[in-house]
């Protein structure tokens, strides 16, 4: 399984990061999970990988989570040749349906229908579904806004999880616990912090308690980068732990 950090910023634009993004590939499964604005630009950077998307995955409603999410459908409709025909399975929180409608109200039925299926696959927290014969994808609610969730993709006795957007919570790292890879925001200093977002000590006692065999930081906001972001982690962790940049392939052994 690999897990590739595309966006690794905010809606505080940057150069640097771009709004969030990741991709993750087992066996014939490729999930991008968050689409925000950007994300096509990066994967656009990566050559043509961005035709062979089998699943979309978003955590939550923000913008910077799915703005570019009708840019790409655009793209494998007329951004092409031949258009895309196979099938794409778009996963998200309740909601995610009516999201659809209401851009596809302002974009055109494109987004509905654009040429190929579009699946709509709302999971509820605590739901696990397919995704694969292999790659099992279940959510758990976070902290952040009404529908956010955070999700655990399983694959060949391995675990990822991306807690999305997320204020403190403690079932978050219950839930975590033992995984291989926990990709986990890191947003504000602790001197900003709000009960939305992860400060570096939020972050670092979540590692302690979800005991991860790697713990990489993103989503950050620029005052964050600014303190020893991996010092503060590692006062209460001692396990492994990177700070993401765009473009980062991470690969999880089976
Ligand atoms: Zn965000
Ligand atoms: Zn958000």
């Amino acid at each position: 399984m690999r897990f590739t950090t595309l966006g690794t910023g905010t809606i505080s634009l940057s150069s640097q990061r771009t709004c969030s993004g990741y991709l993750l590939e087992a066996d014939d499964l490729r999930l991008l999970i968050d689409c925000g604005s950007g994300i096509t630009r990066r994967l656009a950077e990566r050559g043509d990988e961005w035709r062979t998307i089998t699943h979309v995955a978003i955590t939550h409603f923000h913008i910077d989570h799915h703005g570019d999410l009708p840019t790409l459908v655009f793209a494998w409709k007329y951004g092409q040749l031949p258009p895309r025909s196979a099938p794409l399975q778009l996963i998200g929180p309740v909601g995610t349906a009516a999201l659809l409608d209401r851009l596809a109200t302002a974009y055109g039925d494109w987004l509905r229908a654009p040429g190929f299926p579009i699946g709509i696959r709302e999971i509820a927290p605590g739901e696990a579904i397919e995704l694969s014969p292999s790659v099992r994808l279940s959510a758990l609610k976070v902290p952040h806004t009404p529908e956010s969730v955070a999700y655990s993709i399983e694959h060949g006795g391995r675990r990822v999880v991306y807690t999305g957007d997320t204020g403190p919570d403690e079932a978050l790292g219950d839930w975590a616990r033992g995984c291989d890879l926990l990709v986990c925001e890191c947003s504000l200093p602790s001197s900003m912090a709000i009960k939305e977002h992860l400060t570096p000590e939020q972050c670092a006692a979540l590692a302690e308690r979800a005991q991860p065999g790697h713990v990489v930081l993103t989503h950050f906001y620029p005052p964050v980068e600014n303190v020893d972001i991996l010092a503060t982690i590692r006062e209460r962790y001692d396990g492994y732990v990177t700070l993401a940049n765009d473009g980062w392939e991470i690969e999880i052994d089976a």
